[in-house]
Parts: C-alpha cells; structure tokens; sequence
C-alpha cells in the first residue's frame, strides 16, 4: 500500500467534503475540504501547464497564508519537490537555497518581492515566479490591497490558479517518491536541504496524531510560520489528515492571535516558548475569551515554570511539548500534560514508534552511556530524512546503521533520567572544554540571564594555549563584567572552571533568521569587540 500526502487531502476531502478545511481571514478566505481539494487540482494542474513536473523543485518565499498550503498539496499530487524558504531571508541566502535545490519556480509575495528580486540576476534554474499579492488576489473588507501590482518577472498566481483544471492531475506519485528539501535553520553553519520522502510524512503525521490525540473536531490556529517543519509536518499535516480545520495566521502578532482564538473556536495552538510569553503578556490587555484552548503545544526549547504556569492559568491547563529536528521530521519525543510539572525541564519520552539512545559523543550507537550521563542524542524512525542534498559527507557522518536500523546523529547533547525522560543539555559544538572539563553554555547563560541588567546572553570557547579553550560571554545589556561575575559567583549554581573569563558588550548577537543564536559566528570571526577581563 502506498499513501502519499496528497492521498490524505483526497481521503479527508471523500470523507467530510463539507468541513472547513482551511480558513484564512486576511483574504475572508474558508474552504471547505472538498473546495480546497478542488482549488489544490486546479493549481497542481497549472503548475503542470507551466511546465512543473515529477521531481522539479517548486519553492515559496511565503508569509503564512492559504497560498502555502495549496502550493505543498499542488506539489504532493503532481509529485513535485516542495521547497519553503524563510520569509526573511536576505537576497544571498535566497540564492543560495534555490540554486542549491535547483529550483524552477518561485512563489513569492509582495513582502518578500524585494528579497527575491536581488537575488534573481544569480538564479540559475528559475523559470517562472508567481506572485500571490497581484490585482487577481482576493482582500478581506476592509484592508487594502498589496500596492505594487505583479512584478514584470511574475504571473499573477490567482490568475494562473483559475487557469488550472479542476480534475485531479494526472501523475504517478508513490510513498517512496520526494515530497520536499527543507533547509534546516542555519544556527550552526550554512543550511542543510533535507531530503523528505512522502512516506515521512504520513509516518510524521500518524505519530503526531497518536501523541496529541487530534481529531477532525479539532480547530489549529498556524501561527508559527509555515515554512518551518515544526508548524507545518506537526500540525497542518495531521490535522488535514483527520479532517480537523486549520485557521492559517499570517504573521505572528500576539494581541491579534488572542483575538483569533476567540474569533474562530481555536482549540489548538503551537508557539514556542518565546511566544506563549509574549501571549501572556499581553493577554490582560487583550482581554479576549480563549475558553475554546484545549490544548497549548510547544517546541525549541523547555517551556520555563513561570511562562507555564501562567499560560495555565490564563489559557488552558494542558500543554504538549515536542522535541526533535529537521532531519527526523521532527518530533522525536513528547512531553505530555501530566508530565509538564513533574518532569519540569525534560523533553519527555520518545515518541511512537521511535528508538532514542544516548551515546558517547561521536561514538558508535552502540557506545551508550549511563541514565544521568550527557551523550549524543541519537534518534531511529519513520520519519527520518532521506539524505541532505547535495552533501553526501554530511549525510554518512549523521546516519548511520546499526542493528537493523538507521540512527540519526542529533548534534545534541542531553541524558536520561532513571525513568528515561530525555533531558537536552546543548548543542555538541557548542561545548567548550576548557582544562579537561566539559562546560555547557546554556548553564552559564542561564544565570547570566538571572541578572536583571542582562538582555541576552551567549556564552563560547575561545582558543586559549594553557586550557585548550577558555570561557568568554557576550552579553547584551547594561552591565560590568565585575557585576556579573560577582553574580556567578553569588548564585553558587556556576562552578569557578565555567565563569566567564572575558566578557564582550555587544548591541546584539548574530541570529539566523528564526532568532537562534549563530554561536559559530561568536567563535569564528573577529568582533572587533574590546573584551573586558575578570
Ligand atoms: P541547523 O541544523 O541548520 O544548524 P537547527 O538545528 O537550528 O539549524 P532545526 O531543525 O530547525 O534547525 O532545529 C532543531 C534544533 O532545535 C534541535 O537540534 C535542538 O537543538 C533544538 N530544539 C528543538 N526542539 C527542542 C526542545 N523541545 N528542547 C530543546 N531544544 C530543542
Ligand atoms: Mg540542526
């Protein structure tokens, strides 16, 4: 048997012709299942016409919006390789992504049309861009349209979408075909394409479903953006899966998504850490009623007590964390609601149908350590990426096979607790060994970011000739180097080995463009910075 993802839109659209499948209020647009299987034949069948067939890359360069989700249906049905870049890249990395991915079409929009046409004159594969945002685009009451018109490079991709023939495209599609490239976020280097076969998907979205226990009656608010497999494999696919509504947010705004809720009965939503602590921010002021949450869902990080706690009282009482990657789908663990308190901290347990191991870093999968021991993360199951395109190194140094299985070489540190909760400790490049001694940064970050004057804070090895590495910080804030090792030393949670010994005041830390913190940069090139000594 083969299902493809396309199949699972079909199935939904068989099953609940009449439920609302996809509700995008910024163009007073509400498809129903059978409407937007419709919508997504007709533009699979345009972009045929255009010449897109198995195999060729169709990328976006896209907000949040309806035109997203018909673009990765179009492209499972015609077994096209989707490809979704981040809205906010910068021209050069636009560029270097499609002519990485060898891309021959680019859907792209009216806040992101300036990006894509500098990177243009270096494209070597792109054919045809369409540009969702032109005279043919619908526009909610009351907000105007997108000036500009359609660039001269461009279709109009409504025009082009109303072209298509409604009857459903004639292609071979099966499981084991691609169904995407989806570069990784760039925090530790240069973006890796990773390669996901159909069948992941459909593996992806059964283990989310099974783990959060959606169903049709479901409704998910996309707030987090689409082009990152967190929101879209996680929550879009599952909930198309099970016939469940997706009310697509255009760009994260915290007082508008509050209202949101209340407007449209959400039950669901994922947000990471960051910005369920904007929501609860902003929530007294808002004041709107979001007694429809059922269920909050996070991801990137551990969610701290406080932000918890107050997301419980003000939103719902229960919580689903996901850890995981690009590379493996990526939810590889799950941290349930009655686990939130109790396991404070812990990314859970692994999630169905998954084999985790901790292992000596850059050890075999065989070289396991200790529960309370900090090793690699390593990860086997279904849904793990094909390769990395185009890096035939990178992939044989992060799979490899033993025991009948593939494992998955995370880069993450963590360990186990004796009830074998996962706990990550940091990124494995990012350890500093400093005299023989493992330091983590995010322990010393941590209590940096105890001091009130500290904004942000990044904490690195810089090569030293006695210690291998020494421990340096860079801190955005208001602060002295003396008060904030006075404070190290105060809160006692902070061996003397890690404390910083130079501190670095910077205005701010280089980011990829989803906020993580590029450390590699820190540790790489000259700040030019003057450092102050402790
Ligand atoms: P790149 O691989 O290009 O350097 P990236 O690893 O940041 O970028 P993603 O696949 O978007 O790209 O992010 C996955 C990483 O995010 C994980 O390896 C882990 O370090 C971190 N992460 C994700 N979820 C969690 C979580 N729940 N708790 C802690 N860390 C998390
Ligand atoms: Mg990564």
């Amino acid at each position: 048997m083969s299902t493809t993802l396309g199949d699972t839109l079909e199935r939904s659209a068989a099953k609940y012709p009449s439920r609302d499948a996809v509700v995008y209020p910024r163009r007073d647009q509400r498809f129903t299942y059978a409407e937007f299987d419709e919508r997504v034949n007709r533009l699979a069948n345009a972009l045929a016409d255009l010449g897109v067939g198995k195999g060729d890359r169709v990328s976006t360069v896209l907000f949040n919006g309806s035109e997203l989700v018909l673009t990765v249906y179009a492209c499972a049905k015609l077994g096209a390789v989707f490809n979704p870049l981040n809205y906010r890249l910068p021209a050069g990395e636009i560029e270097f992504v499609l002519n990485d991915a060898g891309s021959s079409l680019v859907v792209l929009e009216a806040d992101t049309r300036e990006a894509v046409a500098g990177a243009r004159p270096d494209l070597e594969t792109v054919e045809e861009y369409l540009y969702v945002d032109g005279p043919a685009a619908p526009t909610a009451e009351g907000t105007d349209a997108p000036d500009g018109g359609t660039p001269d490079f461009a279709r109009d991709f409504y025009e082009v979408l109303a072209g298509g023939d409604a009857s459903r495209p004639d292609a071979d599609v099966a499981e084991d075909d691609v169904y995407a490239f989806i570069y990784t976020s760039g925090t530790t280097g240069r973006p890796k394409g990773v390669v996901h076969e159909h069948r992941d998907m459909v593996e992806h979205s059964l283990v989310c479903i099974a783990e959060s226990g959606i169903d049709r009656n479901a409704v998910g608010l996309s707030v987090l953006p689409l082009y990152h497999c967190a929101e879209l494999h996680a929550n879009l696919f599952p909930r198309v899966h099970v016939g469940a509504t997706s009310v697509i947010h255009h760009e994260f705004d915290p007082a508008a998504v509050l209202r949101a809720i209340e407007a449209h009965g959400v039950t669901q939503l994922f947000a990471a850490p960051t910005a369920w602590n904007a929501l609860l921010q902003v929530a007294p002021e808002v004041d709107a009623d979001v007694s429809s949450l059922e269920i909050g869902f996070y991801g990137a990080s551990p969610m701290p007590r406080r932000v918890l706690e107050g997301c419980m009282q003000e939103f719902c009482e229960d919580y689903l964390q996901a850890y995981g990657m690009t590379e493996i789908g990526p939810c590889g663990t799950f941290q349930h609601p009655d686990e939130q308190i109790p396991k404070l901290g812990s990314a859970g347990l692994p999630a169905l149908n998954h084999d985790v191991r901790i292992v000596t870093p850059d050890g075999d999968p065989g070289d396991e350590v200790e529960a309370g021991e900090v090793g690699e993360i390593l990860f086997s199951g279904p849904c793990t990426m094909r390769e990395y395109w185009n890096r035939p190194d990178a992939t044989a140094e992060s799979l490899r096979e033993a025991d009948g299985k593939t494992w998955y070489y995370t880069g993450d540190l963590g360990y186990r607790d004796e009830d074998g909760y996962l706990y990550v400790v940091d990124r494995k490049d990012d350890m500093i060994i400093s005299g023989g001694e493992n330091i983590y940064p995010t322990e010393v970050e941590d209590a940096l970011f105890s001091h009130p004057d500290v904004v942000e804070a990044a904490v690195v090895g810089e090569p030293d000739d006695e210690w291998g590495e020494r421990v340096v910080a860079f801190v955005v804030g208001d602060a002295t180097a003396e008060a904030l090792d006075s404070h190290l030393v105060e809160s006692d949670d902070v061996a003397d080995f890690k404390r910083p010994r130079t501190y670095y005041f910077v205005d701010e830390l280089p980011k990829n463009p989803s906020g993580k913190v590029q450390k590699f940069k820190l540790r790489d090139e000259e700040t030019g910075e003057e450092g102050h000594p402790v």
